[in-house]
């Protein structure tokens, strides 16, 4: 629990000010998540509703809620009372989905648009080249409000390889900030993990997910 809070203490020592950490808990305990947010963590990110759950029951609003798992579309319901931004929107199903339940009680959620930036890499996100036609399709839904992108990368074990990939979703970025499409805010840009983070700043990112780096090692190997 010490080097959690040494950890998180350090990392926000060492990054840019306009550079938002969220940390990536998934796995982690609710012991191990509140030594988190004392040591000054005011965004954690979840990758299950129902890990979040059980977390979001005890601590409640005082961190801002990120999603950035891949959400389902009958987890939505109960996904938009607990988060703030939902990181990982690639469809207008899902976002539809979400628009209808947040409808229901009240609330317009902050979402992120999923870049695929690693391609065959990688199953979840849309591919640059769509992402204009998206963003405007859910730009006319009332209860969304898109405001930045996020991407992955690639998992080839090298992080330089994840450059090109933040390159073009910073490009891509550019773009539909310029288009300037009514109802869309591109404000975030979420970019970069544990291996990746430096990287993803140079780029261009202004919110980084970590989790390796905080808590230690994930016992379950698995990478989203
Ligand atoms: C797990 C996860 C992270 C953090 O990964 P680390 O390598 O442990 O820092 C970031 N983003 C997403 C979407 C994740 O699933």
């Amino acid at each position: 629990m010490r080097d959690i809070e040494i950890n998180v203490k350090k990392l926000l020592n060492e990054l840019p000010q306009n550079v938002l950490l969220v940390a990536a808990c998934k796995t982690r305990t609710l012991e191990e998540v509140l030594t988190a947010i004392n040591a000054g963590i005011k965004s954690i990110g979840e990758n299950y509703v129902q890990e979040a759950k059980t977390i979001y029951d005890n601590i409640g609003s005082k961190v801002k809620w990120h999603f950035i798992g891949h959400l389902q579309k009958n987890k939505v319901k109960h996904a938009v009372k607990i988060f703030d931004i939902i990181e990982t929107v690639d469809s207008v199903e899902l976002a539809k989905e979400i628009d209808k339940e947040c409808k229901k009680i009240s609330k317009t959620m902050t979402i992120f648009i999923e870049i695929n930036s690693g391609r065959e890499e990688q199953k979840s996100g849309i591919h640059a080249e769509n992402a204009e036609k998206l963003i405007k399709d859910i730009s006319i839904l009332e209860n969304i409000k898109v405001s930045g992108l996020m991407t992955m990368g690639m998992f080839t074990g090298n992080p330089e390889d994840s450059r090109l990939c933040f390159k073009e979703t910073k490009k891509i970025f550019d773009h539909i900030k310029n288009l300037n499409i009514k109802n869309i805010e591109m404000k975030y840009l979420s970019m970069g993990m544990t291996d990746t983070f430096k990287i993803g700043i140079e780029e261009g990112a202004n919110i980084v997910r970590i989790g390796t780096l905080i808590f230690g090692e994930r016992k379950n190997i698995y990478k989203t």
